[in-house]
């Protein structure tokens, strides 16, 4: 079955997301030459504006690529196989850090955190003395379980060794505070498909000093698409080292002007209350938030399933009969919570919407609700 026309298309999932029309038009302009003044006009304006969000003065190298694109980026130009590499998991995307580390050849310790839960500084404190690593990778919004990692503590840390610090803030850059340079972080990496309001297709990297200095040594993994060697090369002129995507810039350009004229802290303060209120809603609803409240993500609510439900009818009802799409999970937690994103420039009539669809679909399931219009009631009672 395909869904309902009689209700309009609703893209509710952490990413990718429904992209504000003006960022879309942007991305429909006529294509300019890619290395000429007009394109650089374009990048220059973009690493500008971008800086804050990362919470960095280093340089922002731009790829085509996914979010995988770039953490494999990250870990490709600093490591050479063999060397040794602390993997803080909590998530689907720290597993996956885990993976792309030791598919270059890198011997990779995990610490397993509890998916819910955020890395727990003293045990990575505890860990660091007994090996030397060349880096330390994490998520700093895990996507699939909602727990932020707290990456001042951990950065802290490292304050003062060689090891470096690669985080993955794909789902959490421009929907939370970031600030690589006051944390010692020393590469992030986005993309443009979460928090940052575009289309899937461009990814992001900032590179510390020291980051920098290791990315340099010829010793490193095989590398060429992603070389930051060549990124690092042409940045400062604002070029990229190959074909950049035109069109996904172009949109990047009018995202980060629509973030920046609502303000960063603005933008922060609005991704928190509107998750704290969607949160609200479903624990009211009967489904209780998922992990460590003192962690919960800001950028995506992942609610926990009451059995005997299950997440893939829900799914699949609110797509179906309300053209609403929310996801459920793709990993051990298949099944048991549904996850819904808020990032990007979305109102609060978009979560009360979700949370009225939510009430009907999982009252068409069986599943008592405790009163008529809770998860709504709960939401407002929130954003109060
Ligand atoms: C979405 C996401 C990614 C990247 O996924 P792609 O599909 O490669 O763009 C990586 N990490 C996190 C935390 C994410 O949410």
């Amino acid at each position: 079955m395909t869904s309902s026309p009689s209700y309009p298309y609703r893209l509710r999932l952490p990413g990718p997301i429904s992209i504000p029309e003006r960022i879309r038009q942007a991305t429909a302009r006529p294509i300019v030459n890619h290395r000429g003044p007009e394109m650089r006009v374009v990048l220059e304006e973009i690493q500008r504006l971008i800086q804050p969000l990362f919470g960095t003065q280093a340089p922002v190298l731009t790829f085509g690529s996914s979010g995988t694109g770039v953490m494999e980026a990250s870990l490709v130009n600093v490591l050479a196989p063999g060397e040794k590499v602390l993997a803080l998991a909590h998530g689907q995307f720290g597993d996956r850090y885990a993976q792309i580390a030791r598919a270059l050849g890198a011997e990779v310790d995990v610490i397993e955190t509890e998916w819910g839960w955020a890395p727990d500084p003293a045990v990575v404190a505890a860990k660091l003395e007994t090996a030397d690593y060349r880096a330390v990778i994490t998520v700093h919004n895990e996507s699939s379980t909602g727990a932020v990692t707290d990456l001042a503590a951990i950065g802290e840390l490292l304050r003062g060794r060689d090891t470096l610090f690669l985080v993955d803030s794909v789902s959490g850059l421009a929907g939370m505070e970031l600030r690589q340079d006051e944390w010692g972080v020393d590469i992030v990496v986005t993309g443009s498909q979460k928090a940052l309001m575009c289309p899937p297709g461009l990814g992001f990297a900032s590179v510390s000093e020291k980051a920098r200095k290791v990315i340099e040594r010829d010793d490193r993994c095989p590398r060429f698409y992603l070389d930051m060697r060549k990124a690092l090369a042409t940045v400062d002129k604002h070029e990229t080292a190959f074909t950049c995507p035109v069109s996904l810039l172009f949109g990047m350009q009018e995202a980060l002007r629509a973030i920046h004229e609502e303000g960063l802290p603005q933008v922060f303060a609005r991704h928190k209350r509107l998750s704290d209120a969607l949160r609200a809603g479903c624990v009211a609803l009967g489904l209780p938030a998922f992990g460590d409240p003192a962690t919960a993500s800001r950028t995506v609510v992942v609610a926990a399933v009451p059995e005997p439900l299950t997440a893939g009818p829900i799914v699949k009802h609110m797509y179906e009969t309300y053209n609403t799409v929310i996801a459920g999970a793709r990993n051990k937690l298949n099944g048991r919570v549904v996850r819904i994103g808020t990032m990007g420039q979305i109102s609060e009539a978009d979560i009360l919407t979700d949370l009225h669809y939510l009430e009907l679909s999982l009252t068409a399931l069986g599943h008592k609700v405790p009163a008529p219009g809770c998860g709504v009631a709960a939401a407002i009672a929130s954003l109060r």
